[in-house]
């Protein structure tokens, strides 16, 4: 990993203002935020800039503006979630630079914390106008990354700034990185991918990128039907990307060329009808799946299998559930796989590491989300970073 420079690196910060991009997109209902943690993510790196005396000014998008001022999408919506999360009071600045910006800056003490108003209300922000950056690096002395989340845009807030200021990682970002290069960048071998979820088609760049880094690559999900459909399993009428045999056959090939072995189930569960706990469920060998039947999740003896391939492993990178995790008892399979991993975390031979929206609320289900080595909420900037591509934001912030 090339080195990016963290809090660590920085001197004095007595009275200086530091421009701290955080993510403040916070799911809303009625006014008010549903889940904080990407609040309580951010913590850290501002409460420490405030207690070495910086006046910090939090810069951070919130929805969808494009470019125009709607009221509804400021970010002083999400200033009291912000302040009960910090537990100290902030300042609301209607703008991210010029005379307002100026003034509060002078009002702020050494230590305060100002949120500038959303950044996407400026066409300048998504179009990464050096420009716009440049006016906004005016009034700070320092710039911090602390959202990993966004850093697969390259945009002004995200990645412009670091050209016009000194540009740091966050505590937040500083972890993330170290993480990840632990699963993928720089692992301890062996190396298992567990990649799940629906369809192979979003995930065609993931797959590829990993058969040529990890040793053993793990199939399931709705995906793993079209890699077994591929090698002719008649999957019934399971969720398949029939057209997409062919491409699930080049890179079982990349994987062999690779010495990266691929698992796919051989034991299933299905069902008729997709609903909970319905009277047509039965686990079957994948060659025994009826023309009316759907595969929902991957089966107990695949599950014990894969569980001893774990044991063999010391890193784990995971992406996408092993089955149709939301409806019961299909998360049967991703809860066993995820406690396995979790306890073997526990136990020190394994760094495991795991991203993605449907992922982290599965990890949740199975009650195992604080027992991974790492668990990424950055959806998007996750999912770019398994595909092996570089971040503008991160890639800014090494430079
Ligand atoms: P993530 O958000 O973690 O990247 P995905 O969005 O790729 O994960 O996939 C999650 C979805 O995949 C879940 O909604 C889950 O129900 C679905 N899924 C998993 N296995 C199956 C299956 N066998 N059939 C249909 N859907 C499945
Ligand atoms: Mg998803």
């Amino acid at each position: 990993m090339s080195s990016f420079r963290t809090l660590d690196d920085l001197g004095d910060v007595t009275g200086k203002v530091a421009l701290v991009r955080v993510d403040l997109n916070l799911p809303m209902k009625d006014g008010s935020a549903t889940d904080v943690t990407r609040v309580e993510a951010v913590k850290p790196t501002v409460l420490e800039l405030a207690d070495k005396g910086a006046k910090v000014l939090l810069l951070a998008h919130f929805g969808r503006p494009k470019g125009k001022r709607y009221s509804t999408m400021s970010t002083s919506f999400v200033q009291g979630d912000v302040e009960e999360v910090l537990g100290k009071e902030i300042m609301f600045i209607p703008e991210v630079m010029g005379p307002v910006v100026e003034q509060s800056i002078g009002i702020l003490r050494n230590g305060d914390i100002g949120l500038l108003d959303n950044v996407r209300f400026w066409p300048g922000e998504e179009a990464n106008d050096p420009e716009f950056a440049k006016g906004m690096a005016a009034h700070g002395d320092f710039y911090v990354n602390d959202a990993f989340s966004a850093a697969h845009r390259a945009h002004a807030s995200t990645e412009g700034l670091a050209h016009h200021l000194p540009a740091y990682a966050g505590r937040a970002m500083e972890a993330e990185l170290k993480a990840l290069d632990a699963a993928l960048g720089n692992p301890e071998q062996p190396v298992a991918a567990v990649v799940g979820g629906a369809k192979v088609s979003t995930k065609l760049d993931v797959l590829e990128n990993l058969v040529g880094k990890v040793q053993h690559l793990i199939i399931g999900g709705g995906m793993a039907n079209t890699f077994l459909a591929a090698r002719g399993v008649d999957v019934g009428k399971s969720l398949c990307e029939h057209d997409l045999t062919d491409t699930a056959n080049r890179i079982m090939d990349q994987a062999d060329h690779a010495g990266c072995t691929v698992h796919l189930p051989y034991d299933v569960v299905v069902a008729k009808e997709f609903a909970a706990n319905p009277p047509s469920m039965r686990i079957c060998n994948v060659h025994e799946v009826a023309s009316d039947e759907m595969i929902l999740d991957v089966g107990p003896q695949a599950v014990e299998a894969l569980g001893d391939v774990l044991k063999t492993c010391r890193t784990l990178v995971w992406n996408g559930p092993m089955g149709a995790f939301e409806t019961e008892p299909f998360d049967t399979a991703t809860v066993a796989l995820a406690k396995t991993a979790a306890a073997l975390t526990e136990g020190g031979s394994l760094t495991s590491v795991a991203g993605g929206g449907d992922t982290v609320a599965a990890l949740a289900h199975a009650g195992v989300k604080d027992d991974f080595t790492f668990v990424s909420t950055a959806g998007g900037a996750f999912l770019e970073w398994m595909e092996g591509k570089a971040l503008p934001g991160v890639a800014a912030l090494t430079a």
